[in-house]
């Protein structure tokens, strides 16, 4: 069986490959200048390009669907090899200006949220993936494959400043390991360049997994999907709190390494009538004392059938003034992508969440 290309970090490709800079120019064929066939590939020697050919694929997952936000998101369904779909959501942060001439004055800004696994264990109440069950990790280039085709549809240069959100479908930190390939393969400056720092883990709060990741020292950022600040509220929300509480999670967030000008993010899922209120508001500023943190109120969406309701927006408002007023950066995230079921929560496989 041929392997996929995708799945491997640079270092990894130089074991397979003699001599390792041979692995540079795969990186920049593959990533760079985006060849998709060993064949075209034309400083390989034409017997090493044989050899790939005979060893691996370049596996690019398929987009079966593109979905168009008012806004400007688009949401893509890829079919994996085994049949299985997944989504990524590309959300424009910037729109690229042009002077008179048309030369390009200011470049687009992208985040692109991945999914990290097909379906999902952890089983929030909330949540749309969790509907689905769980069915398989994705392998680091099914992780990468998302960016690679997006860019590729959207004709977005290597260079481009793009934020990769690990947001999508799955608990990336239930799939460490491919995770972190996918992290570094991003990185690579001989492939796409997208510095760790510009991309964010987002996870329902697997303590154990938050320290090994600290432990890694990736140079990631860090979610944490808080959403209630006790645990009563919490456990009833996400199940995992009852094996991980909001205490060990905070914990671990304290001892995360996390570089000095930036901030540990709390996403917090508004939800009417449940978290919504001042006392919550005054309990997550007790929580976070002590942690450079950055909460993001995210307002629920609904999606057909959910036992929960979207909150008031002066409700969500106030919360969000209590915090400044208490010294906690805050802010509300407009869900992007609403109209085509593209925001938070709302992946979900062979539909037609996003946390930015
Ligand atoms: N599993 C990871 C990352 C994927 S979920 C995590 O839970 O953090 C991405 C974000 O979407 C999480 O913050 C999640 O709590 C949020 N989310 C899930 N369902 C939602 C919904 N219906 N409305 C708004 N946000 C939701
Ligand atoms: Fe999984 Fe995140 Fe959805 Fe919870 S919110 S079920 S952890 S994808």
């Amino acid at each position: 069986m041929r392997r996929n290309i995708l799945d491997l970090t640079r270092e990894e490709l130089s074991e397979n490959i003699k001599p390792s800079f041979r692995a540079k120019q795969l990186f920049q064929w593959i990533y760079q200048k985006r060849v998709d066939d060993f064949a075209k590939m034309s400083n390989i020697p034409k017997d090493l390009r044989t050899k790939l050919q005979e060893d691996f694929t370049i596996g690019v997952p398929k987009i079966i669907k593109e979905e168009i936000s008012k806004d400007g998101s688009k949401k893509y369904l890829f079919g994996l090899q085994d049949g299985h779909t997944i989504e990524a959501v590309l959300l424009p942060m910037k729109k690229e200006e042009r002077d008179e001439e048309g030369n390009i004055v200011k470049e687009a800004k992208y985040t692109i949220c991945v999914s990290s696994q097909v379906g999902c264990k952890v089983g929030c109440e909330f949540c749309l993936t969790a509907k689905g069950g769980f069915v398989r990790n994705l392998t680091p280039g099914e992780i990468v494959g998302q960016v690679l085709a997006i860019y590729e549809q959207n004709k977005i240069p290597a260079n481009r400043r793009v934020n990769i959100v690990y947001m999508g479908m799955g608990e990336p930190l239930d799939n460490l390991e491919n995770v972190a390939k996918a992290i570094k393969i991003f990185s690579d400056e001989f492939g796409l360049s997208i510095s760790p720092r510009r991309q964010t883990i987002s996870t329902s709060g697997l303590a154990p997994k938050i320290k090994k990741l600290g432990e890694m020292n990736l140079g990631v950022l860090l979610a944490i999907s808080l959403h209630a600040v006790d645990d009563e509220l919490r456990q009833k929300l996400m199940p995992i709190n009852k094996a991980y509480n909001i205490e060990s999670v905070i914990q671990a967030v304290k001892e995360f390494p996390i570089d000095q000008r930036k901030r540990v993010m709390f996403e917090y899922l508004v939800i009417k009538d449940l978290n919504d209120d001042i006392k919550a508001a005054k309990k997550l500023v007790k929580l976070l004392h002590g942690i450079k943190a950055k909460v993001n109120l995210i307002y629920f969406n609904p999606y057909p059938g959910s036992p929960f309701q979207r909150p008031e927006p002066e409700r969500v408002e106030k919360f969000q003034r209590y915090l400044l007023d208490h010294g906690i950066l805050c802010t509300i995230r407009e869900s992007k992508g609403l109209d085509i079921s593209a925001a938070c929560g709302q992946l979900k496989e062979k539909s037609s969440g996003c946390a930015i």
